[in-house]
């Protein structure tokens, strides 16, 4: 009888590796998060990457909501070491002397917390190599790859060869802008207060990331040659600048996949959906989208059901809607403050002011950037 349970136990245990096996296509912060997630569920995944080794660059961060923030603590890696959290964000506007139009602070919470990417990206790669359901492999071609042996296989890379053949189609806009990034050092401050203003040309953000780093992104129409450390100075009321980071510009454009998936093969991350830097939620949607992910798994552990292509069906009609309406949204504000440049005119700032005094309003506001549509 113990000899049959142990051979009725080994068979299963074969037939749950069998059943649990993911591919993920891409090294990247949406990959590696992803991969995290799941084998602290118990499955098995391979990183299928094209680079030697990761490529980060140490000047870009992300601010993460708080609500990304609580489940990316309990599900996927604690990031407290190294998030820093903001409790407040102005946002001003260059048409009104550049005035404060709104105002975000919630007494009870944090409203958001930055992390450096690099900081991210080291520490989530550095668990995963180490953990036995993970295998990085490096491949040139996924011609031969063998990709069928996978339940699934979840691309997160939007330049390999699946991505070309498969999820071409997609709506797309080019924002005619770059973002410009670096990271100021200043001395110490108390540093909570995120600040945005739209200037003429686009949003200038100052995030903290300390008490004596803040992260700049500015961006903005025209050539991808400006002189950042001049617009920063220039708009820079609070901080005692010592050295500015390295400065790197990235070209903006939005998209928005047309289909999730073929096959076996889902779409996944900055692939599916990526949005203009304004509103800081790019990365928030792919944490949104680990998590449904990570539900209907869930579901089909709980269920003794395979983990199979309906996967991938059950994704999208979860989340294409919500996912293109909300950059819809993002895209939205751009063009509302673009308008008002454009028009020369401040009447749509003096607008915003008079919504910024609705407590509902902000309140509804905080919300959607907390937990998405
Ligand atoms: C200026 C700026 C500010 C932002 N701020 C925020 C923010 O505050 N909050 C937020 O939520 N989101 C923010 N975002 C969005 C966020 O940065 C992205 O969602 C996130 O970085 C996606 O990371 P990724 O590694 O998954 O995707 P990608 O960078 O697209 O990488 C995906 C995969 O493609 C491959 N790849 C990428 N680059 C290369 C390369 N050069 N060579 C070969 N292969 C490559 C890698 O294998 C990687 O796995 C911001 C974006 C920008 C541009």
């Amino acid at each position: 009888m113990n000899q049959f349970n142990t051979l009725y136990h080994l068979i299963f245990v074969v037939k749950i590796k069998n059943i649990m096996k993911l591919a993920i296509l891409g090294n990247g912060l949406t990959s590696l998060s992803l991969a995290k997630s799941l084998v602290n569920k118990g499955i098995f995944v391979d990183i299928f990457s094209n680079q030697k080794k990761i490529d980060i660059n140490k000047n870009r961060t992300i601010g993460l909501s708080k609500k990304n923030i609580d489940f990316f603590n309990r599900e996927i890696l604690n990031i407290k070491k190294f998030s820093w959290d903001i409790k407040k964000i102005e946002i001003y506007s260059e048409n009104l002397q550049s005035e404060k139009i709104l105002n975000f602070e919630n007494k009870s919470r944090v409203l958001f917390s930055m992390i450096k990417n690099f900081d991210l990206q080291t520490e989530l790669f550095s668990k995963l190599i180490k953990n036995k359901l993970c295998n990085f492999k490096k491949i040139l071609s996924y011609k031969n790859s063998n990709l069928n042996k996978y339940n699934l296989v979840i691309n997160c890379d939007s330049r390999n060869q699946i991505t070309k053949k498969f999820f071409s189609k997609k709506l797309k806009k080019d924002y005619d802008s770059f973002a410009h990034t670096t990271i100021i050092k200043h001395k110490k401050i108390k540093n909570n207060v995120a600040s945005q203003i739209f200037t003429q040309k686009g949003p200038l953000a100052f995030l903290p990331l300390s008490e004596t780093e803040t992260s700049i992104v500015y961006s903005a129409r025209g050539e991808k040659n400006i002189d950042l450390k001049k617009i920063v100075t220039k708009y820079n009321s609070k901080y005692e600048i010592v050295l500015f980071e390295k400065l790197a510009s990235f070209k903006l454009k939005s998209v928005n996949l047309r289909s999730y998936f073929h096959g076996n093969i889902l779409a996944f991350g900055d692939l599916l959906h990526r949005i203009h830097p304004l509103a800081g939620q790019g990365f928030n949607m792919n944490i949104r989208d680990i998590n449904i992910l990570c539900e209907l798994i869930n579901f089909r552990k709980d269920n003794g059901l395979e983990l199979d292509r309906s996967i991938c069906n059950d994704f999208e009609k979860k989340t294409k809607h919500k996912n293109y309406l909300f950059s819809s949204g993002i895209d939205f504000i751009y063009e509302f403050f673009n308008l008002e440049s454009k028009i020369n005119n401040n009447i749509l700032s003096k607008s915003v002011r008079i919504i910024g005094k609705n407590k509902f309003l902000i309140k509804s506001f905080e919300e959607i950037a907390n937990n998405g549509l």
